[in-house]
């Protein structure tokens, strides 16, 4: 099988060699960039299957990068995993805002890392396939979009169309992190108002809903929310 490439730009050496060791151990095929500007032509160039992207970089920072990835036909389905300072919180809502797919904050573990990554191309191979799946299933939590219906262990839930709009559209994207105005974008459709406009409390309201060992959305503080990813743990 093909090696699955991944660039990363990164203009602190001992993160870069951190991160660079872990995935060639895990079998990427690994090339990087210390700055901007190189970080972006060496994209153009290998055409990666997934770019690891430090937030703070020399030359072109990597909002600017993640913009110019994700706003061109050629590059805009490569996954971008920003890594994060502390503090960069509003950063990481901007990223994620303009196409972002994920983040990790320093300091992290490799592991954390490694998991995200194969979270990351996962879903990147699941979204070439025609459309999305219509129903979701997982730890007895059952999500049919068809049918706009939820049950968990058989028990048929009662959620509202923005509940179930929020739920289905975190749950259909296992591991990835979603900002609160992400969400409400996503929560607003043609023919729903949202009356309250607060996600958190949405969100409180499905938890509520499904109770239970599991907890199925985990909060991201500072950022959103995202639902769990039991395979890429
Ligand atoms: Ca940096």
């Amino acid at each position: 099988m093909l090696k699955k490439k991944i660039v990363i730009i990164e203009d602190e050496p001992d993160i870069l060699e951190v991160l660079s060791y872990n995935l060639k151990r895990e079998g990427f095929d690994v090339s990087h960039a210390l700055d901007g500007i190189k970080g972006l032509a060496l994209i153009e160039k290998v055409e990666p299957d997934l770019v690891i992207l430090d937030l703070m970089l020399p030359g072109l920072d990597g909002l600017e990068i993640c913009r110019r990835i994700k706003g061109g036909e050629k590059l805009k389905h490569i996954p971008v995993i920003m890594v994060t300072a502390k503090g960069e919180e509003s950063d990481i809502v901007i990223g994620l805002g303009i196409g972002a797919d994920d983040y990790v904050a320093k300091p992290f573990s490799p592991r954390e890392l490694v998991a995200r990554v194969n979270a990351a191309i996962r879903r990147a191979g699941m979204s070439d396939k025609q459309g999305r799946p219509d129903i979701v299933e997982l730890e007895g939590l059952i999500i049919d979009e068809q049918k706009f219906s939820v049950t968990y262990h058989g028990n048929l839930i009662k959620l509202t169309a923005t509940e179930f709009r929020l739920l289905n559209q975190l749950a259909n994207h296992p591991g990835r992190v979603f900002s609160r105005e992400q969400l409400l974008n996503y929560a607003s459709g043609n023919d729903v108002v949202i009356v309250d406009r607060n996600i958190d409390v949405h969100i409180r309201a499905i938890r509520k809903k499904l109770p239970g060992e599991i907890q199925f959305i985990e909060t991201v503080r500072g950022i959103g929310y995202r639902f769990i990813d039991v395979v890429g743990q």
